[in-house]
């Protein structure tokens, strides 16, 4: 088995075996790119490695070989005394775990390969800097010897010497360092410091193998559901230095904004610098574009690569580069994360750039992306009211507030225990800190910047975040922030806006978001593409406004009993329900025409020529009724009725299994008024608008229906209301009545069903009520169990139950089709804004879905990807 591999033997494709880090360093070194040498041990050698709780002999044999390679074609070697070879051991799995494992650069140093390096290159500074960032790596990554005990050296020399900066040291002040972090060696239980560059390096790659079952990496993994079995692999490289001088130093970019997607090179570098101390917030970095001033030929030669790359990849870039005495060189490249915003953004502009088709944006975007971009923001008055309190960089969009906490695991337990919406502070954050940032509502950092860990993990996870806010001084021991001399203390409520990077006290209200043209544009060619429709739910003119500036089709449903949920209303309702007799029921009826023909002339006028479903009264009639003693009496006394006669109207409406009970059209057999009542405001409605001037189809819309016989009868109920409204008009209307498909009855008997319906609409949430025989409002108390257990894969009621439910479903679809061959069929329960849902749909042939108003851009896009 071949377990080592050249970076000039590998490719993009070998991702699972080189891992992303390895099988990218090979890409870019086949695309010409100015790759330092090396080779990568694979994932394959990591599995042998856990097997066998060490490094095999076959490993060992090859190892020596690819090194022997390396030191051919650097012209170096190892624990030589003229001219070192230097290399980093880079950890690097299948998929990209950002920090989540462990790298060490400059192994090859010892106490004589450090006198060669400085003589080589005739500066001993950086030859001693090299070293001291070498026993401080390799002593915390392999021995664990705590990252602070290095620090607090550094700290302490700094101090004596009154430097501000770690570029004030001196070479002297390096060595006597590195004699000091030797001695931390001596102290622990390790005893030395291996000087032998082979014993360095295999130490190494052992920890980073361990490094896959760290703490921290698996609880990145479990977060993203990565699974443990992937492994990692390690890749070996030639040192480059950015730390040589001035015209030297490392920095990350990413080819487009992370943030908002604009087309240009974004990202952050420090002159004479190493490694991860861009990242790491111990000085703050400079803007990529200040590059373009002071070393420009650097900057183009990096724009043109990452031209190259995003030509090559078809993808926004993150890489990482390092320039040595002004020579570039790339040391990693990835597809970037970024926000949502950015995410659409990119895709629109790479079909403009012709870089990707239309239909490849269209599968690139996942549909709750698309749901994560409709951000709030704060309302822009209580903007203008509140206090800016600190200003950061804009990490990661949205508005969010809660209460904030200082540490990871202050946080992580205020969610748990106490459900609050937290917001972490902190000086900066690191990987230890994920399982506090997974559960907050935003980020804050007082250091650090657009590439730094916060920030980074903010934008993959959604959250929104602000990194940077320096005039935070932020002390997690005493639990507390001061800022310009206001003090914010453990479990404050603040708000983050991290679109503009603003940081406020308090909770401020916010407003919904809009769709942005790169949305849009998506939007319209998903439109084009998806072949099922895109209707919503809407019960009130708001809503049906929401779903219409989402561009939704129309109205899939609307359900009129919520129209009867406003206090005048549900008085008129009360003194329906209450009535003994059809003559007690006149009044009520009359009052409620009035109001329900007005709701509907509004979502006709708003629809202005798209359809609209409207749903009779479907609930059970003692929803409406007083539920307890206290209410009873007010009610009583509002409808001025003796309150034990209202008691006993509700005992006798009272019914052991109400939604199974005396609902929907069984409503319309015992009470025909009351459907009789809401057709004609819908025929009002339509015959006001038509002497205005506009067209309306009504579609009526059935619920719970059984049977064709039941069907047939309320139809006909239907269609007399209809031809008496329209007796006196010298008109006629096409319109259409369907039904509901909620009841497993009507579906078995779908044949027959169709003969009286035209049109059906799957109710999935009743019907996935009765196929189970689980009470959708009683669900709470077993279903977390059987997710837990695997009995279920997924809530029913979220997601189809493709084996049962959808079977119904298909017979129905089978049967109507069978009597009706265009009989419409649409789904208007909670599934039909749930993309994996939508895509069984599509295959079933549903005419359209029907879902919440906020849903519906989500739902589009996934009608569009279950067509391609
Ligand atoms: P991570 O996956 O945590 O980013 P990396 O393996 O990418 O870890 O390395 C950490 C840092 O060290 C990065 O900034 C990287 O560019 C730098 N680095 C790694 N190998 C080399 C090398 N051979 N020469 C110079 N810098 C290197
Ligand atoms: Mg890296
Ligand atoms: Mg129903």
């Amino acid at each position: 088995m071949k377990q080592i591999y050249a970076f000039a033997e590998g490719n993009r494709s070998m991702r699972d075996l080189l891992g992303g880090k390895g099988a990218n360093l090979a890409e870019m070194t086949n695309l010409g790119l100015p790759v330092p040498s090396g080779f990568t041990i694979t994932t394959a050698a990591c599995h042998d490695f856990q097997a066998h709780h060490q490094l095999t002999s076959s490993l060992l044999h090859d190892l020596d070989q690819a090194l022997i390679d390396l030191s051919q074609l650097t012209e170096k070697k190892f624990d030589s005394t003229t001219n070192p070879l230097l290399v980093s051991v880079r950890s690097g799995a299948p998929i990209s775990m950002p920090g989540m494992m462990d790298t060490i650069l400059n192994i090859g140093l010892n106490d004589q390969t450090v006198i060669a390096l400085a003589r080589l290159t005739n500066n001993e500074r950086f030859a001693y800097d090299s070293y001291r960032r070498l026993l401080a790596m390799f002593g915390n990554v392999v021995y664990g010897i705590a990252e602070s005990a290095f620090d607090d050296i550094l700290t302490k020399i700094k101090q004596q010497q009154h430097y501000q900066s770690d570029l004030d040291l001196t070479a002297a002040d390096l060595k006597t360092i590195v004699t000091e972090f030797k001695a931390l060696y001596e102290q622990s239980t390790v005893g030395r410091f291996p000087q032998d560059p082979h014993e360095q390096i295999l130490t190494a790659i052992t920890a980073v193998f361990d490094s896959w079952h760290n703490h921290r990496a698996e609880v990145y993994r479990q977060e993203n559901n990565i699974p443990d079995t992937l492994g990692t692999a390690v890749n070996i490289q030639e040192m480059v230095f950015g730390n040589i001088g001035d015209r030297s130093g490392t920095g990350v970019a990413f080819t487009r904004n992370p943030a908002t997607g604009a087309n240009v090179l974004f990202g952050e570098y420090l002159l004479n610098a190493q490694g991860e101390d861009v990242v790491s917030g111990i000085r703050t970095p400079q803007p990529l574009n200040t590059l373009a001033e002071t070393l420009p030929h650097l900057y183009d030669q990096l724009q043109d690569i990452s031209n190259t790359l995003e030509t090559h990849y078809r993808d926004m870039q993150d890489v990482e580069f390092t320039i040595e005495n002004g020579r570039l060189f790339m040391l990693q490249a990835r597809n970037g994360k970024r926000t949502p915003a950015a995410a659409v953004k990119i895709v629109v502009d790479f079909v403009k750039e012709g870089l990707i088709s239309q239909n490849e944006a269209l599968m690139r975007i996942q549909p709750e992306l698309v749901n994560s971009m409709l951000h709030a923001s704060f309302e822009a008055q209580s903007l203008f009211d509140h206090e800016i309190i600190a200003t950061g960089l804009p990490a990661s969009p949205g508005a969010a507030s809660g209460q904030v906490y200082f540490t990871a695991a202050a946080a992580k337990e205020a969610h748990d225990n106490a459900h609050q919406h937290v917001i972490l502070m902190r000086q900066d954050t690191s990987p230890e800190d994920i399982d506090g940032m997974v559960v907050s509502e935003a980020i804050v950092t007082a250091r650090g910047g657009m590439t730094s860990h916060a920030a980074v993990v903010a934008r993959g996870m959604g959250a929104t975040s602000i990194v940077g806010a320096s005039a935070l001084q932020i002390d997690e021991i005493q639990k507390v922030a001061h800022v310009n001399g206001l003090t914010i203390d453990e479990g404050d409520w603040v708000s983050v806006d991290g679109t503009a990077g603003n940081l406020y006290l308090d909770q401020l209200p916010t407003t919904e978001a809009a769709i942005d043209e790169n949305l849009a544009q998506l939007l319209v060619w998903a439109k084009a593409t998806a072949k099922l429709g895109v209707y919503t739910n809407a019960d009130t003119p708001a809503d049906f406004k929401k779903a219409l500036a989402f561009d939704a089709d129309g109205i899939g449903l609307t359900r009129t009993e919520h129209m009867f949920f406003k206090p005048e209303r549900l008085l008129q309702m009360r003194r329906l329900i209450i009535a003994e007799d059809a003559a007690g029921r006149k009044d009520p009826l009359a009052k409620l025409l009035d109001m329900q023909q007005n709701d509907f002339y509004e979502l006709y006028q708003l629809a202005n020529g798209k359809s609209v479903t409207i749903r009779l009264l479907d609930p059970p009639l003692h929803e409406f009724l007083p539920h307890d003693e206290v209410e009873l009496h007010q009610v009583a006394n509002q409808l001025e009725i003796d309150p034990e006669q209202l008691r006993a109207r509700v005992t006798s409406l009272k019914e052991a299994n109400p939604m199974l009970g005396h609902r929907g059209d069984r409503l319309a057999v015992t009470f025909p008024d009351i459907y009789q009542m809401q057709i004609q405001a819908i025929m009002n409605a339509v015959i006001r608008l038509h002497q205005e001037g506009l067209i309306v189809n009504p579609h009526i819309m059935i619920p719970l229906t059984d049977s064709k016989t039941e069907l047939a009868w309320v139809r006909q109920l239907v269609v007399d209301q209809i031809d008496a409204a329209l007796a006196d008009q010298h008109w006629t209307v096409d319109y259409t009545v369907g039904t509901m498909m909620e009841m497993p009855r009507a579906c078995v008997t779908a044949d027959q069903v169709a003969e009286a319906a035209d049109f059906f609409s799957f109710g999935t949430n009743d019907l996935t009520q009765l196929t189970f025989g689980y009470s959708r409002d009683d669900i709470g108390s077993f279903l977390p169990a059987y997710l837990e257990q695997g009995i279920l894969p997924a809530d029913p009621f979220q997601t189809i139950d493709v084996d049962g439910v959808g079977a119904l479903m298909q017979l129905a679809v089978d049967g109507g089709r069978k009597t009706k061959p265009d009989l419409p069929i649409g789904v208007c329960g909670e599934v039909g804004g749930d993309p994996a849902s939508i895509n069984f749909f599509e295959q079933l042939g549903v005419t359209y879905v029907s879902c919440s108003p906020y849903r519906v851009p989500v739902a589009r896009l996934a009608a569009a990807q279950a067509h391609l």
